[in-house]
């Protein structure tokens, strides 16, 4: 049986466990993660949005209903989060740009728009109006990016078509990666007579150097390039959650990734470690303090029965709509569906609320209770915030 001990365990390797994860052991605490699978980010744009519903995000944010987790967050500490993940991503060559206080509309795959707030410096020109310049440039057989639908709404659009031999975004990416094939791909672009404005390219500029690639291309053409992020998944996103991870590893951190909780050891009113349920091997982490990010529905960490909702780790109380029948509405893609408001109650100091089984466990992310993340757009800036703020707790129990 394997055995280690940390200050602070968390559950959950998506953007909330990592940040907490990171942000306490930037503090000095000895941390391990424990996640059964990759997080959503994978399947985000790899944008941080912050709050979607208005122009000014940060000062939106006081206008949400009470109760919304962001709530719980000191403004200060959320200015802190947002300066935390923007370092930690600059540290691992994954660079962003933007400001909390103002919103940008990005260029989607299908020509709409994304509301979105801090986003990778690979997309900082992605705010574009309808009779700007743009060329896009795509790849022979690539799936998930749609140029005649970009055309449509902007009106002042061109096109080129590369052939990469390779049709996936990975693959594309990959080829990226390559300097032969990053000069043949400029060499072609400069005989294609683009005519003045920005080039717009699906975001397939590398896997591990995105930012460089593009760096480097925009030297070499002497041209103004943006990112469009294709449909999930999508590279941005799985850069991101990369970045993180790497950031956690580098700062000495502790993973056990696809590791499912078989059993959780308790005194009393204290968590004293949790056993992992892995083929082959069973092992056991311990902790002082452990954090709870485990996501919402579509991670794992709440599951839906016919009339209830189940935290799936601890067995911790749940909030939901009372009535089945209200969890959703008629149609799919309306946005505030009620079930979306399921989640765990916590106090001021991220410990569940109520009559709480457990002093040494805090919780962050999309598991939290009226956390709306949809019908709100606050993903991963909820994610980032709560995390930080988390962790922050944490620390205070641990010192
Ligand atoms: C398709 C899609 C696109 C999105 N796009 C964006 C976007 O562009 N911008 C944005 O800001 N937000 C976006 N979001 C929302 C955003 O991705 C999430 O709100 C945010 O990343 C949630 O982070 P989290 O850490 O709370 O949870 P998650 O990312 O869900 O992470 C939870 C982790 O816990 C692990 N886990 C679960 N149960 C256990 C267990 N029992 N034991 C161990 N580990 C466990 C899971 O494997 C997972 O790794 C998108 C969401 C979706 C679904």
């Amino acid at each position: 049986m394997n055995k280690g001990t940390y200050d602070a365990v968390v559950i959950g390797g998506g953007m909330s466990g990592l940040t907490a994860a990171i942000t306490l052991c930037d503090a000095g605490k000895t941390v391990a993660v424990i996640s059964k699978g990759d997080p959503v980010c994978c399947l985000s744009t790899g944008c941080v949005d912050i709050l979607n519903s208005t122009d000014e995000p940060f000062d939106g944010i006081s206008s949400l209903p009470f109760g919304h987790p962001y709530g719980l967050v000191e403004q200060d500490l959320i200015i802190e989060a947002c300066e935390h993940f923007m370092e930690t991503a600059a540290r691992g060559s994954l660079p962003y740009a933007g400001s909390i206080h103002k919103n940008r509309h990005l260029i989607t795959p299908i020509g709409m728009k994304k509301t979105t707030c801090l986003v990778p410096k690979t997309m900082e020109h992605a705010n574009c109006d309808e009779n700007e310049g743009i060329h896009i440039v795509s790849f022979r057989g690539l799936k998930d990016f749609f140029p005649s639908y970009i055309m449509l709404q902007y009106s002042n659009t061109g096109c080129s078509i590369f052939d990469a031999s390779v049709s996936s975004t990975i693959g594309i990416a990959e080829r990226f990666e390559d300097e032969r094939f990053r000069e043949t791909f400029a060499d072609w672009l400069s005989r294609q007579h683009i005519p003045e404005g920005k080039i717009a390219i699906p975001a397939v500029l590398g896997i591990r150097s995105s930012f460089s690639i593009y760096k480097e291309l925009s030297q070499r053409t002497g041209r103004t390039f943006f990112e469009i992020p294709t449909l999930p998944p999508s590279l941005p996103g799985i850069r991101l959650f990369k970045c993180m991870k790497q950031a956690f590893l580098a700062r000495g951190g502790h993973l056990y990734w696809g590791s499912e909780i078989a059993s959780v050891e308790k005194l009393g009113a204290i968590i004293e470690g949790v056993t992992l349920k892995n083929p082959g091997r069973v092992g056991r982490v311990q902790g002082r303090a452990f954090i709870l990010a485990s996501g919402s529905f579509i991670s794992g960490g709440l599951f839906a029965r016919m009339d209830s909702v189940q935290e799936t780790v601890f067995g911790l109380p749940v909030y939901y709509p009372e009535n089945r029948s209200g969890w959703f509405k008629d149609s799919f893609f309306s946005r505030g569906h009620q079930i979306e408001k399921a989640g765990v109650e916590v106090d001021s100091s991220f410990r569940p609320l109520a009559d709480a089984p457990f002093k040494n466990l805090f919780i962050c992310g999309s598991i939290m209770a009226r956390s709306e993340v949809m019908k709100y757009g606050c993903g991963h800036g909820l994610a980032i915030a709560t995390g930080y703020a988390a962790a922050r707790s944490c620390e205070g129990f641990v010192r």
